[in-house]
């Protein structure tokens, strides 16, 4: 790319962020430009659900720089800006403003929004979703006055929000569709654990059990659901999952499945454009993914950096992934789904242990409950070749730390 040249980035969310910030380390010296619909500078969504929600981290904790750092790095910051148009042809987007930025590349990092319940009530005061700041600004009132939450989805956010509030001494009811909380994401193993975990916390988790409509007269006063059942509720959260935001790049032409599509190099179907971070749809060595995560988001906004400053290399990474719900950190290295051997190191009584997953004899991912060593240990091993015996993997005599750096070493 020629020195001038000019990035601009579609959404100043954490992968928006990173590929800003990962240019100028790269050496990129032109212009770039982080466009964002959001009226704050870059932050990070993770607490809202957790420590931000609970009222111990202020916004202080969020941002992920503060503003000096833009000026320092002559990031230019347009905020409460939506992208509303990509012209492919004459390489300019169109903003919600009426303005039109001309770009050299132009990086997608849309992220996702959250999926709406299609249900009579879903309207009512007192129903909120938790996707961005303002999400969690209007909750955390909402919480501190309430005396029973219905918690819609089992998901993680559902589930680190349940936690929050059963701390916070509110009623709590999770309600659930399939049989397993987490279900997208974790194992069989791991959705029960969790499930037993929050009864003990004192939530009364339903699964199996949808929602008819929500009710109320004007404000939400109770939920009612598939099995009959009026859950009392002064406070709903929906949490059902995202929707990826594909649609200014559906209009303008560029492949759609789950995600924007995009190939090893992060690039979508228009060489001149990228799309990273929760809205990319990727190949990798676990199939096609679309991941909702913070080292995916920082992963390929690093990648997409070096790609744009030609030093590309294929995306591999290694995807992990956190909850924390109470006193318990969950930490998933790889993706487990697909495997046909599990087993267990360390005993799932004492609250500490992983659970090794094995496809044809090979590690495929690691779920950790409050053994962090475990999860750094699993995220080495698959970098490298794991070749790991799910017998190795049980005995907690053998010393995994030694294995994953002789491993390094070869
Ligand atoms: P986003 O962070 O969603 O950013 C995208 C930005 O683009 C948004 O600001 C959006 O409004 C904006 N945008 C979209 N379209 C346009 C447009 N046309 N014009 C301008 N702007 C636009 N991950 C973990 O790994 N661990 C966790 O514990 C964890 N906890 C989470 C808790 C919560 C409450 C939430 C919501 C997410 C959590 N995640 C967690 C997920 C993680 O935060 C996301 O995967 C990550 O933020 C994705 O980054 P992104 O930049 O791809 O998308």
């Amino acid at each position: 790319m020629k020195p001038n040249s000019t990035v601009v980035i579609v959404g100043a969310g954490q992968a928006g962020f990173q590929a800003a910030s990962s240019l100028r380390q790269a050496g990129f010296d032109g212009r770039i430009l982080l466009v964002g619909d959001e009226p704050c500078i870059p932050y990070d969504r993770p607490p809202l659900s957790k420590s931000y929600l609970a009222g111990e981290t202020g916004l202080d904790g969020l941002w992920l720089r503060p503003e000096t750092f833009y000026q320092k790095e002559r990031i230019e910051l347009e905020l409460g800006e939506t992208v509303t148009a990509i012209d492919r042809q004459t390489r300019h987007v169109e903003l919600a403003s009426g303005r039109k930025i001309a770009y050299d590349r132009l990086i997608l990092a849309t992220g996702a929004r959250f999926r709406p319940l299609s249900v009579a009530g879903a309207e009512l005061d007192g129903v909120l979703p938790l996707r961005t700041l303002a999400d969690a600004d209007a909750l955390r009132p909402r919480l501190a006055e309430a005396r029973e939450a219905v918690v819609i989805g089992a998901g993680f956010i559902g589930l680190e929000f349940a936690a929050v509030a059963r701390q916070a001494g509110v009623g709590v009811h999770i309600v659930e569709v399939t049989q397993r909380p987490m279900g997208r994401v974790v194992s069989e193993e791991t959705s029960r654990f969790y499930t037993r975990a929050h009864r003990d916390w004192g939530s009364k988790v339903l699964l199996g059990t949808g929602v008819v409509r929500i009710l109320g007269n004007g404000r939400v006063s109770a939920v009612e659901t598939s099995d009959g059942r009026r859950l009392p509720a002064d406070l709903v959260l929906i949490g059902i999952g995202v929707l990826p935001n594909t649609e200014i790049a559906a209009a303008a032409g560029l492949a759609i499945d789950n995600g924007i599509v995009v190939d090893q190099n992060l690039a979508t179907t228009d060489p001149t454009i990228f799309a990273i971070g929760d809205c990319a749809n990727y190949p990798s060595r676990f199939g096609r993914c679309r991941l909702e995560s913070v080292q995916n988001a920082v992963d390929q906004g690093q990648a997409v950096a070096a790609a744009i400053v030609g030093e590309s290399i294929p995306y591999d990474k290694v995807p992990w992934f956190w909850t924390d719900q109470a006193d318990l950190k969950l930490q998933i290295a790889g993706i487990t789904a697909g495997h046909d051997r599990a087993v267990l190191r360390g005993d799932s009584e004492s609250r500490s242990f992983s659970s090794f997953f094995f496809r044809n004899g090979t590690l495929i991912g690691v779920e950790s409950i409050n053994r962090p060593t475990d999860h750094v240990v699993a995220r080495r091993l698959l970098l490298a070749d794991p070749r790991l015996s799910p017998e190795q993997a049980a005995d907690s005599d053998f010393d995994l730390r030694a294995y994953a750096t002789s491993l390094s070493r070869r």
